[in-house]
């Protein structure tokens, strides 16, 4: 029975002790990563230059669990279980007859489900010696993550901060040098590829592709002393962020209802991977039926515009070459697109599962969202990140097709983050300085015109 309760709290002690791994369930989304140089499957020798073998293993692991080291629950228990809500108000806001619910990841101290991985990173470099870290961040979220979590396990961390979210967002970067961390706008003058930029062009405003070349460059030339650390699209950090799922699971259960439809937005594709893959194991081996929806921005239309094929993961191409849905590494977002959501590709795994037909895929526009997330704001009293409304407007339109169809459909999505360090995006949208933007396809064709030759891709698709 449908319980009458607004929130689905879970005590300390039903905090998940494994992790799921969805490779695990459907062995054919493992694809190889490749070398950006002989385009050949990478070894482990040359992952090691940028991570812990614990992470490798992860990164390959065809095991359905792993299990979460204690240290690092007890660092969970300093934001989770995270609530999950039912949204009530919007409902009657929508006049709906759908339920939705959301699972609150905006509850971590840093206001994001980032953390969820940035703790299991440094837990992981530090036991195996590491001393520092390097990393790259495009709206800030990552950088606090990880900042955040570098401080909890004693290690010092460089931050490769995009030069525009640099000038644009200066509250991130205060959080993350008040973690402990240092910052630096991308491109610098630290890294060869930071300096061949700036000759070219002083102002470069930077790309969070070009941020990750300058923190993989710094780890790999660091002989062994510095590691590299990547908050979305590897499969270990897909795998860190199903606590989302695994506790949405228990508390449903809690609320007496199961899910019609799972919602997440896509950057790189953790939020979304977190939440939905445990219910799309429920969907394989239970025959439940729930239907899984990535939400992304029409700026950055990866999913829905973009060609799945190898390419590289960063603009310099040195990153590791993997099969995606891809708007070529050489992508850089509209500046009208206020939102994060900016990476040019998308985790191999939800890219596989899309091509697959396991999971759907749609693309917002930046106007809409933003309504969205003001009827959220004024309804839930809690202000999204622009990334999370992407995720807001998709239910929200879920819940409208109900609606018109007099369904009682049970909604769930991933409150991915809370919106308190992007008012001045709120500030231009209220005051009409946002528009809509749709990738151009000839953009897209341009874009993939330097891909990399892999024999492999060819017949693939
Ligand atoms: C980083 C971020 C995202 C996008 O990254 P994913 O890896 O796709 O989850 C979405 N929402 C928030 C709040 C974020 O900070």
């Amino acid at each position: 029975m449908t319980s009458k309760q607004t929130k689905f709290l879970l005590n300390e002690t039903d905090l998940p002790k494994q992790w799921y791994n969805i490779t695990a369930e459907v062995p054919e989304i493992a694809t190889p990563m490749l070398n950006p140089q002989t385009l050949e499957p990478v070894t482990p020798d040359f992952l090691s230059v940028l991570f812990p073998m614990e992470l490798i293993m992860q990164e390959v692991s065809s095991d359905r669990y792993i299990d979460i080291p204690e240290e690092v629950r007890e660092a969970y228990k300093l934001y989770r279980p995270t609530p999950l809500i039912r949204a009530r108000r919007l409902e009657k806001a929508l006049g709906t007859p759908a339920h939705i619910y959301f699972k609150h990841e905006g509850v971590s101290p840093t206001g994001s489900h980032k953390p969820n991985t940035a703790i299991a990173q440094a837990y992981y470099n530090k036991i195996s010696g590491t001393k520092a870290l390097t990393t790259e961040t495009g709206a800030g979220q990552w950088g606090s993550a990880l900042a955040m979590a570098c401080n909890i396990f004693d290690m010092p961390l460089e931050v490769y901060m995009v030069k525009v979210s640099y000038q644009q967002k200066p509250y991130r970067r205060v959080l993350m040098q008040t973690y402990g961390a240092d910052v630096y706008a991308s491109p610098t003058n630290r890294t060869n590829f930071g300096r061949a930029l700036l000759d070219e062009n002083p102002d470069n405003p930077g790309s969070l592709g070009i941020a990750i070349s300058e923190a993989v460059e710094v780890a790999a030339t660091s002989g062994g002393a510095k590691k590299y650390s990547l908050g979305s699209v590897l499969n270990s950090v897909l795998t860190h962020q199903s606590v989302i799922g695994e506790e949405a699971l228990m508390q449903m259960d809690m609320a007496g209802e199961y899910p019609d439809v799972v919602i997440g937005c896509v950057g790189g594709g953790s939020n979304f991977a977190g939440i939905a893959y445990p219910f799309l194991r429920e969907n394989l081996r239970n025959g439940k039926t729930t239907r899984l929806l990535a939400v992304e921005p029409s700026a950055t239309p990866s999913l829905t515009k973009g060609v799945y094929t190898f390419d590289f993961g960063d603009s310099a191409k040195m990153a590791p070459v993997a099969k995606m849905y891809t708007l070529g590494h050489g992508f850089v977002p509209a500046p009208i697109h206020a939102g994060g959501l900016r990476y040019h590709g998308m985790a191999p795994s939800v890219c596989a599962l899309y091509d697959a037909g396991h999971i759907e895929a749609v693309a917002v526009s930046q106007l809409a969202t933003f309504e969205a997330a003001v009827l959220f704001t004024r309804t839930e009293g809690i202000i999204p990140a622009p990334e999370t409304a992407h995720a807001i407007r998709a239910a929200i339109d879920e819940a409208l097709d109900a609606k018109e169809k007099g369904e009682e459909r049970v909604i769930v999505f991933n409150l991915s983050g809370h919106g308190h360090f992007d008012l001045a995006a709120y500030e231009a949208y209220m005051a009409g300085g946002l528009q809509d933007y749709a990738y151009p396809e000839e953009k897209v064709e341009a874009a993939l015109k330097d891909l990399p030759m892999v024999p492999m891709a060819a017949g693939t698709d």
